[in-house]
């Protein structure tokens, strides 16, 4: 199991507190419940998302939070997904969002090994959901990680657009609620991986007609009404 690394260090610190272990065990009995495996990825971005907005909503955050549209520097970094997650976004390619094959077989090279995936050059890693404006094409169902990588400072210490390797001057915000619910998922997942290894799974590589959905029509959350 690829667990993503800034989840994985919040569990390992927070994992003997129940008011933070409560929250993964949370995750994973409620993922139990639903079998569709896009209406499992929509439930854990909806609660991460609900953990996020107590974080976000604090007027320093708001002050000195440099992220916006266009500004694409976790977009170069390795984010790990789970199989519900893949599938969500491949249904995005499935149903017409037009993304560059050869980026993806690219990055299916390096597999899930973070540190050949560093070795790439930076429009090498680029994700394959950023659109050529630095925007995610999948906004709204983008990874729960994707939810998570916000940052407080100047947006050009996270972009890692001068030389190689993996950034080291993010500074993440502190997401720990979201972090524990997103273990949760990837608890519960039968798989997980970067998103090239796990997109590719649901797609067709050859731009041949798409494989038949398994899952049914797009729907609105259910879970807006949750109480955390
Ligand atoms: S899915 Fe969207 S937000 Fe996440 S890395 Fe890709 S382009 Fe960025």
């Amino acid at each position: 199991m690829n667990f993503p690394a800034i989840a994985k260090q919040t569990y390992e610190k927070l994992r003997s507190q129940p008011a933070f272990s409560d929250i993964t065990h949370f995750i994973i009995e409620h993922l139990k419940k639903i079998s569709s495996p896009l209406e499992r990825a929509r439930f854990v971005h909806h609660v991460v998302d609900e953990y996020n907005k107590e974080v976000f909503a604090h007027p320093l955050v708001q002050k000195f939070l440099p992220c916006k549209v266009g500004c694409s520097g976790c977009c170069h970094t390795q984010v790990g997904i789970t199989d519900d997650e893949a599938e969500l976004l491949a249904e995005r390619i499935n149903d017409g969002l037009k993304i560059d094959l050869n980026l993806l077989k690219t990055q299916l090279a390096v597999g899930n090994n973070p540190e050949d995936f560093y070795k790439l050059s930076q429009e090498n890693r680029r994700c394959i959901f950023l659109g050529s404006d630095e925007s995610c094409q999948v906004y709204n169902d983008r990874p729960s990680v994707c939810r998570t990588n916000a940052v407080l400072g100047e947006a050009s210490q996270c972009s890692p657009h001068v030389g190689e390797g993996e950034p080291q001057t993010m500074r993440l915000l502190k997401t720990e609620r979201a972090d524990m619910a997103i273990m949760g998922s990837f608890f519960t997942a039968r798989e997980s991986g970067t998103i090239a290894n796990m997109v590719s799974r649901f797609i067709s590589m050859n731009n041949e007609p798409a494989p038949a959905k398994k899952t049914g029509t797009r729907k609105k959350s259910i879970f807006k009404d949750l109480v955390l």
